[in-house]
């Protein structure tokens, strides 16, 4: 994550701050807070993503107009800042909520003293001998408005109760914004993290295989070069849906960087997570693809994959690391095609595209 602005010191700072307004006026970016803070981390080049997302944009020549601002700051900066403003709303609005709760129970107890006060009296005037029927009338009288203070309070209740929910939600949803990658829709490298956590887990503790795929994009620079980054960009949604489609429901596939997909698989040794690379690798071979705007066709896209399974101790990281070593394998032996880390000190030459 992106180290605290407050550790930098004031000439690195100031040195970092000058750079981003010189790269900000050289894009035409307007320097307002919310993009200086995306330059300012780019100058940092953190977070990587970030950093990487920004020279793709200046490398194919996009305008970084108000759109595009904000989308980069959106899901680059802005989360954690956003995740801040909900938490503070919720926090007042909580706030705000238990507040009119206890105001509504000091009423309500208030009340109940009141009526006791007014019964005791009724009962008192009946030992004193007073006219039945008045005090008939001024009991149901105190009946009546109690049931009205009642029935104020039930109001109250249901729709303090109704915020509450509302409240619930927005933070639910608001979690799982956190977790998603905007292009693709798919789940980003944080829940990927917390997945991967819980796959682990549950390796460790009953035995069982979890294998992931690391999916790279043959040859997209070329193609975002020719076609532009927004055909590119559907090309990724695509490869999304291609992935929602052709992984089981427990099994997770992640959007980890630009063009980089992670597919882990809990319950999967290196066989059937090699089996699962290969019916995606075909899959993504075998769509035809057409530019939404003219309907023209486009070349056929193909994908590298590289697989390897979990090893007790071991962090994401290492996993990850392994994948991509069969994933640079597959790429240096032909590209469209899935390596298994195992091949990889075993003939790898001699490993045929599926
Ligand atoms: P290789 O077959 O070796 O993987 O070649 P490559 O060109 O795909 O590899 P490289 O990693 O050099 O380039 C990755 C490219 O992916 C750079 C950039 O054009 C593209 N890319 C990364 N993220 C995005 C994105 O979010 N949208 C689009 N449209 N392109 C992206
Ligand atoms: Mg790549
Ligand atoms: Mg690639």
């Amino acid at each position: 994550m992106t180290a605290s602005f407050d550790e930098l010191d004031f000439e690195y700072a100031t040195s970092v701050a000058e750079k981003a307004l010189r790269s900000m006026a050289e894009h035409r970016v307007p320097p307002t807070p919310n993009n200086f803070h995306v330059w300012f981390n780019y100058t940092i080049g953190a977070p990587p993503a970030l950093k990487r997302a920004i020279d793709i944009l200046i490398g194919n020549k996009r305008k970084f107009d108000a759109h595009t601002n904000r989308e980069i700051h959106d899901s680059y900066v802005g989360t954690k800042a956003s995740d801040e403003a909900v938490a503070y709303e919720v926090s007042q609005q909580l706030h705000s909520v238990m507040a009119s709760a206890k105001q509504f129970l000091t009423t309500a107890i208030a009340d109940n003293r009141t009526q006791m006060a007014a019964i005791n009296d009724v009962a008192e005037r009946t030992e004193a001998g007073a006219d039945p029927k008045l005090l008939i009338e001024s009991l149901m009288g105190e009946l009546a408005k109690a049931t009205t203070r009642a029935t104020k309070l039930e109001v109250s209740f249901v729709e303090k109760s109704r915020e509450l929910a509302a409240i619930r939600d927005s933070l639910i949803k608001s979690e799982e914004r956190a977790k998603t990658d905007t292009l693709t829709g798919l789940p980003n490298r944080r829940a990927l993290e917390e997945f991967f956590r819980k796959a682990q887990l549950a390796a460790l503790e009953q035995g069982d295989p979890v294998s992931a795929l690391m999916i790279d994009i043959d040859h997209f620079k070329r193609f975002n070069d020719e076609f532009g980054h927004g055909v590119g960009d559907q090309v990724l949604r695509l490869m999304a849906k291609v992935l929602r489609e052709r992984v089981r429901d427990v099994d997770l596939p992640a959007r980890y960087g630009g063009e980089e997909l992670i597919v882990v698989l809990p319950n999967a040794g290196l066989a059937t997570a090699a089996t699962v690379a290969e019916r995606i690798r075909r899959a993504v071979a075998e769509c035809h693809l057409t530019r939404r705007s003219t309907g023209e066709a486009l070349p056929g896209i193909t994908i590298s994959i590289g697989v390897a399974q979990f090893q007790g101790g071991e962090s994401m990281a290492d996993l990850i690391e392994r994948c991509d070593r069969a994933l640079y394998q597959a790429k240096k032996t032909g590209r469209n095609r899935v390596v298994i880390e195992t091949e990889l000190e075993a003939a790898p030459e001699q490993r045929a595209a599926g």
